[in-house]
């Protein structure tokens, strides 16, 4: 619509210039003085035409692409009757509806406006041109010959662009499935296929990387190692695959349990880990607990309805301590545990004081 406005003031301000110089506006269908007044209707058609469209890209949301074209060809008419007489090669303002449509990459606009650019054209030379002014067959032909290329070619570039967004539409799913894809590679590579906890290696790598933080920037850490008691007894009672849906169950509610902020392995076959990074030890003994009792609860028909209990060993992480340390402490705390009877949660302090929940 900008480009329709600017089109128009250069040709308001030719005009003016035109009748400064002293030229006087030819005109073969009124005699001189009804011609003056027949370019003021023209110009101001052109304008209403673009005021009208402008109105409607305004007030409604339907149909813009049409009346943007639709102006074009008015404009296109108009502009034509008021330059022809004065500038040979006049003719190229019917190209501008053929071009419009090429902005919205619309073949059916293209083709309904440049017949509608071809026959309006055929009408004026048949019509005005030929009896009135007595133009030349050929330059008719080549005008209407020079608007079918346009046609030809804009088609050409729709297809084109079609072809290239369908290319793009492709490409940009092919690279969306790639990435879903890489996901659940990622996922797989981390997750225990079994309990859907993190695995072993994945869990190795968070916790090095949080006790570079423990180093450095004195964060807080506990390690939890839980292991389900007289699991061998289930899996020989009741079966492997009866094993494998407690081992799922109790899972389940170690994820239930833990924070957001917190992480939680299948650390080994019937062994658990989890790092506790935003508690104090206390918080984190409290959370351990709870999860106790959580498995302690927990029903289990398929399994003769026996209680399924896990004991626990939690450490807090101490400054200086290498990884090794860190697991040996927690690991004799979860012995310690198993040796006092099972079904407990056992506190490792640096004096390595032991705290039985039960
Ligand atoms: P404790 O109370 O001392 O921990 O005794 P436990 O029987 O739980 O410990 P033990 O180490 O003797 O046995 C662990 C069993 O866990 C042995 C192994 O067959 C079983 N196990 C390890 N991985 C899996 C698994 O993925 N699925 C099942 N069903 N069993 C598993
Ligand atoms: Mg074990
Ligand atoms: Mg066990």
């Amino acid at each position: 619509m900008k480009g329709y406005w600017a089109v128009i003031l250069i040709m308001i301000v030719i005009q003016i210039s035109f009748f400064w110089a002293g030229v006087k506006p030819a005109c073969a269908l009124a005699d001189s003085r009804d011609c003056g007044r027949l370019y003021l209707l023209s110009n101001g058609a052109v304008a209403a035409a673009i005021g009208s469209a402008e109105l409607w890209l305004r007030v409604r949301s339907r149909y813009h692409k049409q009346v943007v074209t639709g102006c074009g060809f008015v404009l296109s008419c108009l502009l034509y009757f008021i330059v022809e007489p004065f500038a040979d090669g006049a003719q190229m303002a019917w190209i501008v509806p053929i071009v419009v449509p090429l902005v919205y990459f619309d073949r059916r606009l293209l083709l309904i406006t440049g017949g509608m650019t071809s026959v309006s054209y055929a009408g004026v030379y048949l019509l005005l041109e030929r009896p009135v002014f007595d133009k030349p067959l050929l330059e008719f032909l080549l005008v209407e010959a020079m608007i079918a290329l346009f046609i030809f070619i804009a088609n050409g570039v729709i297809i084109r662009a079609y072809e290239a967004s369908m290319e793009l539409e492709q490409l940009t799913k092919s690279e969306q499935s790639l990435l879903v894809e890489r996901a659940i590679s990622d996922r797989l590579l981390k997750i225990d296929a079994l309990t859907e906890l993190y695995n072993h290696k994945t869990f190795h790598e968070y916790l090095d990387s949080l006790l570079e933080q423990c180093e450095k920037n004195g964060l807080k850490l506990q390690l939890g190692l839980l292991d389900i008691d007289n699991f061998k007894q289930i899996n020989d009672t009741y079966g492997h695959w009866i094993g494998d849906i407690v081992l799922k169950e109790v899972a389940a509610r170690l994820r239930e349990t833990i924070g957001l902020n917190d992480f939680a392995a299948r650390y080994g076959g019937e062994e658990f880990a989890v790092i506790f990074t935003d508690k104090t030890l206390e918080e984190s003994r409290e959370m351990v607990e709870k999860l106790r009792e959580a498995v302690e609860r927990m029903e289990h028909p398929y399994a003769g309805d026996k209680p399924i209990t896990v004991s626990i060993g939690l450490c807090e992480y101490e400054r200086g301590d290498a990884k090794e340390m860190l697991f040996r402490k927690t690991d004799d705390a979860l012995y310690e545990a198993k040796r006092t009877g099972k079904n407990k949660v056992v506190l490792c302090t640096g004096a390595y004081a032991s705290l039985s929940s039960k």
